[in-house]
Protein backbone atom coordinates (compact mmCIF):
# COMPACT_ATOMS: atom_id res chain seq x y z
CA UNK A 1 0.00 0.00 0.00
CA UNK A 2 1.13 3.45 -0.75
CA UNK A 3 1.20 5.78 2.77
CA UNK A 4 0.05 8.90 0.92
CA UNK A 5 -2.86 10.29 -0.90
CA UNK A 6 -2.06 12.09 -4.15
CA UNK A 7 -4.43 14.29 -6.69
CA UNK A 8 -4.51 12.54 -10.41
CA UNK A 9 -4.30 14.65 -13.02
CA UNK A 10 -4.76 13.97 -16.82
CA UNK A 11 -3.97 16.87 -19.07
CA UNK A 12 -4.30 16.28 -23.04
CA UNK A 13 -1.63 18.55 -24.22
CA UNK A 14 1.83 19.45 -23.60
CA UNK A 15 1.59 22.85 -22.48
CA UNK A 16 -1.20 21.68 -20.21
CA UNK A 17 1.21 19.42 -18.78
CA UNK A 18 4.18 21.76 -18.50
CA UNK A 19 1.87 24.59 -16.42
CA UNK A 20 0.05 22.03 -13.80
CA UNK A 21 3.64 20.98 -13.17
CA UNK A 22 4.92 24.71 -12.72
CA UNK A 23 1.75 25.28 -10.85
CA UNK A 24 1.58 22.54 -8.21
CA UNK A 25 5.63 22.63 -7.49
CA UNK A 26 4.83 26.61 -6.61
CA UNK A 27 1.83 24.80 -4.30
CA UNK A 28 4.53 22.62 -2.44
CA UNK A 29 2.87 19.46 -4.42
CA UNK A 30 6.34 17.35 -5.44
CA UNK A 31 4.41 16.73 -8.35
CA UNK A 32 5.55 13.63 -10.26
CA UNK A 33 5.26 12.64 -14.19
CA UNK A 34 3.92 9.17 -14.69
CA UNK A 35 3.66 7.18 -17.70
CA UNK A 36 3.39 3.45 -16.53
CA UNK A 37 2.96 4.71 -12.78
CA UNK A 38 5.52 1.19 -12.06
CA UNK A 39 8.20 2.83 -10.15
CA UNK A 40 6.04 5.25 -8.21
CA UNK A 41 4.14 1.88 -6.86
CA UNK A 42 7.24 0.23 -6.23
CA UNK A 43 9.22 3.09 -4.82
CA UNK A 44 5.98 4.68 -3.17
CA UNK A 45 4.99 1.51 -0.87
CA UNK A 46 8.81 1.74 0.08
CA UNK A 47 8.57 5.40 1.41
CA UNK A 48 11.34 6.31 -1.29
CA UNK A 49 8.88 8.06 -4.06
CA UNK A 50 6.34 10.85 -2.60
CA UNK A 51 3.86 12.95 -4.23
CA UNK A 52 0.50 14.93 -3.70
CA UNK A 53 -0.03 15.30 -7.25
CA UNK A 54 0.74 12.98 -9.96
CA UNK A 55 0.39 14.12 -13.78
CA UNK A 56 -0.17 11.32 -15.82
CA UNK A 57 1.37 11.80 -19.69
CA UNK A 58 -0.53 9.15 -21.47
CA UNK A 59 -3.55 11.35 -22.37
CA UNK A 60 -1.36 13.40 -25.00
CA UNK A 61 -1.40 12.51 -28.26
CA UNK A 62 2.41 12.94 -29.05
CA UNK A 63 3.47 10.83 -26.35
CA UNK A 64 1.83 7.78 -28.23
CA UNK A 65 2.86 8.85 -31.68
CA UNK A 66 4.03 5.42 -32.94
CA UNK A 67 5.45 4.80 -36.85
CA UNK A 68 7.74 5.72 -39.71
CA UNK A 69 7.48 9.77 -40.72
CA UNK A 70 9.79 10.43 -43.04
CA UNK A 71 13.22 9.24 -42.72
CA UNK A 72 12.62 8.65 -39.43
CA UNK A 73 10.50 6.10 -36.67
CA UNK A 74 9.03 8.47 -34.06
CA UNK A 75 8.11 6.55 -30.82
CA UNK A 76 5.91 8.32 -27.68
CA UNK A 77 6.91 8.42 -24.30
CA UNK A 78 4.32 6.75 -22.91
CA UNK A 79 4.25 3.43 -25.30
CA UNK A 80 4.47 0.34 -23.23
CA UNK A 81 7.72 -1.72 -24.00
CA UNK A 82 4.97 -4.25 -25.30
CA UNK A 83 4.00 -2.41 -27.65
CA UNK A 84 6.66 -1.75 -28.68
CA UNK A 85 7.95 -4.94 -29.07
CA UNK A 86 4.65 -5.60 -30.76
CA UNK A 87 4.86 -3.53 -33.49
CA UNK A 88 8.94 -3.98 -33.63
CA UNK A 89 9.65 -1.00 -35.63
CA UNK A 90 13.15 -1.25 -34.32
CA UNK A 91 14.16 -4.70 -33.25
CA UNK A 92 17.05 -3.81 -31.24
CA UNK A 93 14.89 -1.89 -28.99
CA UNK A 94 12.63 -4.79 -29.27
CA UNK A 95 15.30 -7.44 -27.98
CA UNK A 96 16.30 -5.10 -24.90
CA UNK A 97 12.69 -4.22 -24.08
CA UNK A 98 11.66 -7.60 -24.02
CA UNK A 99 13.74 -8.80 -21.70
CA UNK A 100 13.33 -6.17 -18.90
CA UNK A 101 11.00 -6.92 -16.00
CA UNK A 102 8.19 -9.66 -16.84
CA UNK A 103 5.75 -9.92 -18.99
CA UNK A 104 3.22 -8.39 -16.97
CA UNK A 105 5.02 -5.58 -15.91
CA UNK A 106 6.22 -4.29 -19.41
CA UNK A 107 2.70 -4.28 -20.33
CA UNK A 108 2.77 -1.12 -17.87
CA UNK A 109 6.26 0.10 -17.69
CA UNK A 110 6.96 2.91 -20.62
CA UNK A 111 9.87 3.50 -23.02
CA UNK A 112 10.04 6.99 -21.01
CA UNK A 113 9.43 5.81 -17.78
CA UNK A 114 12.32 3.36 -18.28
CA UNK A 115 14.55 6.46 -19.81
CA UNK A 116 13.64 8.43 -16.83
CA UNK A 117 13.22 5.96 -14.10
CA UNK A 118 15.08 6.34 -10.70
CA UNK A 119 16.08 2.63 -10.77
CA UNK A 120 18.97 2.62 -12.58
CA UNK A 121 19.45 0.49 -14.84
CA UNK A 122 17.23 1.93 -18.07
CA UNK A 123 18.08 -0.70 -19.92
CA UNK A 124 15.44 0.51 -22.57
CA UNK A 125 17.76 3.93 -23.27
CA UNK A 126 20.73 1.53 -24.60
CA UNK A 127 19.67 1.29 -28.35
CA UNK A 128 18.80 4.71 -28.15
CA UNK A 129 22.53 5.93 -27.08
CA UNK A 130 23.97 3.62 -29.94
CA UNK A 131 21.93 5.12 -32.50
CA UNK A 132 22.18 8.54 -31.11
CA UNK A 133 18.30 8.91 -31.53
CA UNK A 134 16.86 12.54 -31.23
CA UNK A 135 15.06 13.38 -28.14
CA UNK A 136 12.13 15.76 -28.04
CA UNK A 137 11.41 17.16 -24.55
CA UNK A 138 8.62 19.49 -23.89
CA UNK A 139 8.38 22.15 -20.56
CA UNK A 140 7.65 25.54 -19.70
CA UNK A 141 9.49 26.77 -22.74
CA UNK A 142 8.24 25.05 -25.30
CA UNK A 143 10.14 21.76 -27.17
CA UNK A 144 13.18 21.31 -27.77
CA UNK A 145 14.83 18.56 -29.96
CA UNK A 146 18.63 16.86 -28.66
CA UNK A 147 20.54 14.46 -29.77
CA UNK A 148 20.41 11.42 -26.95
CA UNK A 149 24.36 11.74 -26.41
CA UNK A 150 23.88 14.99 -24.84
CA UNK A 151 20.69 14.38 -23.32
CA UNK A 152 21.23 11.72 -21.75
CA UNK A 153 24.68 11.25 -18.83
CA UNK A 154 24.54 8.21 -16.67
CA UNK A 155 20.64 9.68 -16.69
CA UNK A 156 18.20 12.28 -18.65
CA UNK A 157 18.92 15.19 -18.04
CA UNK A 158 15.79 17.52 -17.73
CA UNK A 159 15.28 20.83 -16.25
CA UNK A 160 12.95 20.86 -13.39
CA UNK A 161 8.89 20.25 -15.36
CA UNK A 162 10.44 19.17 -18.77
CA UNK A 163 9.23 15.74 -19.30
CA UNK A 164 10.35 13.58 -22.36
CA UNK A 165 7.73 13.14 -25.48
CA UNK A 166 9.55 11.50 -28.12
CA UNK A 167 12.33 9.48 -29.76
CA UNK A 168 12.96 9.88 -32.81
CA UNK A 169 15.46 7.26 -34.44
CA UNK A 170 16.83 7.24 -38.50
CA UNK A 171 15.59 4.78 -40.33
CA UNK A 172 19.18 3.72 -41.37
CA UNK A 173 19.76 2.12 -38.27
CA UNK A 174 16.65 0.27 -37.98
CA UNK A 175 17.90 -2.62 -39.75
CA UNK A 176 21.66 -2.50 -38.76
CA UNK A 177 23.77 -5.71 -36.98
CA UNK A 178 23.18 -5.70 -33.47
CA UNK A 179 22.89 -8.31 -30.60
CA UNK A 180 22.28 -7.75 -26.89
CA UNK A 181 23.17 -10.37 -24.10
CA UNK A 182 21.53 -9.99 -20.88
CA UNK A 183 23.01 -11.64 -17.95
CA UNK A 184 21.16 -12.22 -14.35
CA UNK A 185 22.36 -13.63 -11.36
CA UNK A 186 18.94 -15.04 -10.20
CA UNK A 187 15.32 -16.24 -12.79
CA UNK A 188 14.94 -15.13 -15.62
CA UNK A 189 12.92 -12.09 -15.12
CA UNK A 190 13.85 -9.26 -13.67
CA UNK A 191 17.51 -6.70 -12.95
CA UNK A 192 20.76 -7.79 -14.96
CA UNK A 193 23.86 -8.58 -13.51
CA UNK A 194 24.83 -7.07 -16.64
CA UNK A 195 23.04 -6.09 -20.15
CA UNK A 196 25.41 -5.32 -22.60
CA UNK A 197 24.49 -3.97 -26.20
CA UNK A 198 26.61 -4.02 -29.18
CA UNK A 199 25.68 -2.65 -32.92
CA UNK A 200 27.67 -2.77 -35.79
CA UNK A 201 28.10 0.67 -37.29
CA UNK A 202 30.19 1.62 -40.53
CA UNK A 203 32.47 3.88 -38.07
CA UNK A 204 32.95 0.39 -35.88
CA UNK A 205 31.60 -1.88 -33.08
CA UNK A 206 29.21 0.64 -30.47
CA UNK A 207 28.85 -0.94 -27.28
CA UNK A 208 26.53 -0.07 -24.39
CA UNK A 209 26.43 -1.29 -20.74
CA UNK A 210 23.89 -1.79 -17.77
CA UNK A 211 23.85 -2.88 -14.61
CA UNK A 212 28.20 -2.99 -14.62
CA UNK A 213 27.76 0.89 -13.02
CA UNK A 214 25.38 2.82 -11.17
CA UNK A 215 24.08 3.69 -14.43
CA UNK A 216 23.90 2.77 -18.13
CA UNK A 217 26.28 4.08 -20.35
CA UNK A 218 27.88 3.98 -24.21
CA UNK A 219 31.53 5.22 -23.86
CA UNK A 220 33.92 6.16 -25.94
CA UNK A 221 37.43 5.23 -25.08
CA UNK A 222 35.57 1.92 -24.44
CA UNK A 223 34.44 1.71 -27.88
CA UNK A 224 37.92 2.56 -29.08
CA UNK A 225 39.59 -0.11 -27.49
CA UNK A 226 37.23 -2.45 -28.85
CA UNK A 227 37.79 -1.13 -32.86
CA UNK A 228 41.64 -1.22 -32.38
CA UNK A 229 42.66 -2.73 -35.84
CA UNK A 230 46.80 -3.16 -34.39
CA UNK A 231 44.82 -4.95 -31.13
CA UNK A 232 44.66 -8.57 -31.05
CA UNK A 233 41.84 -9.84 -29.34
CA UNK A 234 43.16 -9.93 -25.98
CA UNK A 235 44.21 -6.62 -26.04
CA UNK A 236 41.23 -5.05 -27.14
CA UNK A 237 39.71 -6.69 -24.26
CA UNK A 238 42.07 -5.69 -21.62
CA UNK A 239 42.11 -2.14 -22.46
CA UNK A 240 38.57 -2.00 -23.11
CA UNK A 241 38.15 -3.31 -19.66
CA UNK A 242 40.64 -1.17 -18.49
CA UNK A 243 38.81 1.56 -19.73
CA UNK A 244 35.22 1.04 -18.25
CA UNK A 245 33.80 4.10 -16.01
CA UNK A 246 33.79 3.75 -12.22
CA UNK A 247 32.57 2.38 -9.50
CA UNK A 248 31.76 -0.85 -10.87
CA UNK A 249 29.09 -1.99 -8.62
CA UNK A 250 29.35 -4.70 -5.79
CA UNK A 251 25.55 -5.40 -4.52
CA UNK A 252 23.38 -8.07 -4.20
CA UNK A 253 23.33 -8.72 -7.33
CA UNK A 254 26.94 -9.68 -7.55
CA UNK A 255 30.33 -8.55 -6.29
CA UNK A 256 32.69 -6.26 -8.42
CA UNK A 257 34.91 -8.98 -8.94
CA UNK A 258 31.70 -11.57 -10.04
CA UNK A 259 30.61 -8.85 -12.56
CA UNK A 260 34.68 -7.86 -14.21
CA UNK A 261 34.39 -11.82 -14.99
CA UNK A 262 31.10 -11.79 -16.27
CA UNK A 263 31.99 -8.89 -18.84
CA UNK A 264 35.13 -10.13 -19.87
CA UNK A 265 33.14 -13.24 -21.51
CA UNK A 266 30.38 -10.70 -23.04
CA UNK A 267 33.02 -9.07 -24.41
CA UNK A 268 34.49 -11.90 -25.93
CA UNK A 269 30.71 -13.04 -26.99
CA UNK A 270 30.32 -9.46 -28.78
CA UNK A 271 33.80 -10.32 -30.93
CA UNK A 272 32.93 -13.67 -31.62
CA UNK A 273 29.27 -12.08 -33.14
CA UNK A 274 31.34 -9.61 -34.72
CA UNK A 275 34.30 -11.87 -36.49
CA UNK A 276 31.46 -14.31 -37.64
CA UNK A 277 29.62 -11.68 -39.56
CA UNK A 278 26.74 -10.66 -37.25
CA UNK A 279 24.77 -13.57 -37.30
CA UNK A 280 21.51 -12.46 -35.14
CA UNK A 281 22.21 -14.63 -31.71
CA UNK A 282 19.67 -13.15 -29.11
CA UNK A 283 20.47 -14.63 -26.07
C1 LIG B 1 9.04 -5.90 -11.27
C2 LIG B 1 9.98 -4.91 -11.89
C3 LIG B 1 11.09 -5.37 -12.59
C4 LIG B 1 11.95 -4.45 -13.24
N1 LIG B 1 12.98 -4.93 -13.98
C5 LIG B 1 13.73 -4.06 -14.70
C6 LIG B 1 14.72 -4.52 -15.60
O1 LIG B 1 14.93 -5.72 -15.77
N2 LIG B 1 15.42 -3.60 -16.29
C7 LIG B 1 15.20 -2.26 -16.16
O2 LIG B 1 15.84 -1.45 -16.85
N3 LIG B 1 14.28 -1.79 -15.30
C8 LIG B 1 13.55 -2.66 -14.58
N4 LIG B 1 12.58 -2.19 -13.73
C9 LIG B 1 12.51 -0.75 -13.52
C10 LIG B 1 11.43 -0.12 -14.40
O3 LIG B 1 11.72 -0.28 -15.77
C11 LIG B 1 11.39 1.37 -14.04
O4 LIG B 1 10.96 1.48 -12.72
C12 LIG B 1 10.53 2.23 -14.94
O5 LIG B 1 10.52 3.51 -14.43
C13 LIG B 1 9.12 1.91 -14.96
O6 LIG B 1 8.50 2.59 -16.06
P1 LIG B 1 7.10 3.30 -15.85
O7 LIG B 1 6.62 3.69 -17.21
O8 LIG B 1 6.18 2.49 -15.03
O9 LIG B 1 7.58 4.60 -15.08
P2 LIG B 1 6.82 5.58 -14.08
O10 LIG B 1 6.62 4.88 -12.77
O11 LIG B 1 5.63 6.18 -14.71
O12 LIG B 1 7.94 6.71 -13.94
C14 LIG B 1 9.24 6.40 -13.51
C15 LIG B 1 10.06 7.68 -13.32
O13 LIG B 1 10.22 8.33 -14.57
C16 LIG B 1 9.58 9.61 -14.58
N5 LIG B 1 8.92 9.70 -15.88
C17 LIG B 1 8.04 8.82 -16.41
N6 LIG B 1 7.73 9.18 -17.66
C18 LIG B 1 8.42 10.33 -17.91
C19 LIG B 1 8.53 11.18 -19.04
N7 LIG B 1 7.87 10.94 -20.17
N8 LIG B 1 9.32 12.27 -18.95
C20 LIG B 1 10.01 12.53 -17.80
N9 LIG B 1 9.96 11.75 -16.70
C21 LIG B 1 9.17 10.65 -16.77
C22 LIG B 1 8.62 9.59 -13.40
O14 LIG B 1 8.40 10.88 -12.88
C23 LIG B 1 9.38 8.71 -12.43
O15 LIG B 1 10.37 9.44 -11.77
C24 LIG B 1 11.72 -3.07 -13.10
C25 LIG B 1 10.62 -2.62 -12.35
C26 LIG B 1 9.74 -3.52 -11.78
C27 LIG B 1 8.55 -2.99 -11.04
Amino acid sequence: MISFDFDYLTPTTMQEAAELFQRLDQEGKSPYYYSGGTELITLGRLNMAYSEAVIDLKNIPECHAHGLSGDFLVQGSALSLTAAEVANFFPFLTSVASQVADHTARGKITIGGNICAAIFYREAVLPYLLVDSTVIIAGNKGITAKKMSDAFKEKIQLKKGEFLVQLLTERKWLNAPFIHIKRRQQWQTGYPLITIAALQAEDGLRVGLSGLCPFPFRSAAVEAALNKKEFNREEKIREALKAMPSPILDDVEGSKEYRLFALRNLLEEILNWQEGGFKLENT
